[in-house]
């Protein structure tokens, strides 16, 4: 995380001691650009447009100063987001900083039961995380929700929320809310249009733009590959060699349709990797399930359609392939910064047929980044991980194996007097079968 260059640290913040016992918990030892910004002007009442790289820690930078100015009484906060998703993350930040404080944190999205999430609603959130169809679903059928005492209205990935049409949904929604509010706005991204639209909603806020690379906010520690071929049926080939030799801790395959998602993640399954898709199709307590199946390394391969591409924080994500070419250029930002994240390193692969140069060449200007080319591994390269890969399962199955075991003592003494094989061809015969049936199927 880039956080090294100031002298100062939570404390200087004046935040509650409640916050800081958490954050010393959790173990950030200083804010980060975004938060040394943004954080004193929202204690101090300031409405903000923090724009800022993906991963640089803004969900911090606008929860802390609301954690510390609200209290538990009434409706106090709301957060709208684009993706149900991003509302459960929000949420389980929301949880995590408030551990040492009483708050009612609730998160309203398509997909749970309408139901339920009423009867959560007569609880008296203190805190309200939605998207914007489902809240207004509330607030159109049911006169439940009582405005008059929101402190913060926070619209995150505002240029998400904005492309995707939800413009008149949250003019709806704030149009419900008659007192003064506090408004706090974050993006990854940002442009004039996104601008003109902010201040058509009579929204006036300051603009911290901390982006190191104001055109597309790319953290450098990414690094960003592209992969040509010229037949479909390479691309996939390619695909799998690239998995087998890159060393990874969880990988996000984008790729263009929902259906594709199934499609591939059956194939890669069938090579022996772990992996679950992931597409808006699924519902919902799948699509939490095998994000956090990633999160924990049960998997290590998600195959995901743009659903994924914005917000989600995975910190294990170490590679990111655009399998397909996403639709629009600032997809591609979103993509690439589901890795990197807290200043690890990150490397993408964006496979492109060669028809399509151009598209590469519009990308790279328009971004004013460099993608490099990588080639395919060739099969030397992967026989050489191979065996390198098959020495190390070896050694940790000998490790495994007791010597003295009777059973196969007794076993080996009776192939070597009834067959008379010797010692040598046995031992290729068991290399053999470790190699065919345990390598080959598990990918170690
Ligand atoms: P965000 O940009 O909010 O998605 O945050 C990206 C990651 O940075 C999350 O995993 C946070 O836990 C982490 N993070 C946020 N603030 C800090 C900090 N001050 N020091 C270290 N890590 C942080």
């Amino acid at each position: 995380m880039n956080n090294i260059n100031n002298n100062i640290n939570f404390y200087n913040f004046k935040l509650k001691n409640k916050l800081l016992k958490i954050i010393n918990e959790i173990g950030y030892k200083k804010p980060t650009p975004i938060q040394l910004k943004c954080i004193p002007l929202l204690l101090n009442g300031f409405n903000i447009l923090g724009v800022a790289e993906t991963g640089s820690g803004k969900t911090a930078a606008y929860i802390l100063p609301i954690l510390n100015n609200i209290s538990n009484f009434f409706l106090q906060c709301l957060v709208l987001v684009p993706t149900r998703e991003l509302a459960l993350q929000i949420k389980n930040n929301f949880i995590l900083f408030s551990k040492y404080m009483k708050f009612n944190i609730l998160s309203l999205y398509g997909g749970l039961k309408y139901n339920i999430q009423l009867y959560e609603l007569k609880k008296n959130p203190n805190i309200i995380i939605a998207t914007p169809g489902r809240l207004i679903d509330y607030l159109k059928r049911n006169n439940i929700i009582n405005f008059n005492n929101i402190k913060f209205v926070v619209l995150d990935e505002v240029d998400e929320m904005f492309c995707k049409g939800f413009v008149n949904d949250v003019k709806f929604i704030l149009s419900y809310i008659k007192k003064k509010y506090q408004i706090i706005l974050f993006s990854a991204t940002i442009c004039n249009k996104i601008r003109k639209i902010i201040n058509k909603l009579n929204l006036s806020p300051k603009e911290i733009n901390l982006s190191l690379n104001k055109i597309n906010n790319i953290p450098k520690n990414i690094k960003q590959y592209y992969c040509l071929f010229y037949l479909y049926k390479d691309k996939l080939n390619f695909l799998i060699n690239f998995l087998e030799i890159e060393q990874f801790k969880a990988v996000i395959i984008f790729v263009k349709t929902k259906n594709y998602t199934l499609k591939l993640s059956n194939l890669l399954e069938k090579n022996g990797y772990n992996c679950s898709p992931l597409n808006g199709d699924m519902n919902q307590n799948l699509r939490e399930k095998n994000i956090n199946n990633l999160r924990k390394g049960i998997i290590n391969i998600l195959i995901a359609t743009d659903i994924a591409s914005r917000g989600l924080d995975i910190n294990n994500v170490d590679l990111v392939i655009n399998y397909d070419l996403p639709l629009d250029f600032k997809y591609y930002i979103h993509r690439i910064g589901r890795t990197g994240r807290c200043n690890n390193i990150g490397k993408t692969i964006l496979f492109i047929n060669k028809k399509d140069i151009k598209i590469l060449y519009f990308l790279q200007k328009k971004l004013n980044i460099k993608i490099n080319r990588i080639y395919p591994p060739n099969k030397k390269i992967i026989l050489e991980k191979r065996k390198l890969k098959l020495i190390n399962l070896i050694k940790k199955y000998f490790n495994k194996i007791n010597i003295n075991n009777i059973f196969f003592k007794d076993i080996l003494n009776l192939i070597f007097n009834k067959y008379k094989i010797n010692n040598k061809y046995l031992n290729l015969i068991l290399l053999n079968y470790i190699y065919n049936n345990i390598f080959l199927n598990n990918r170690w």
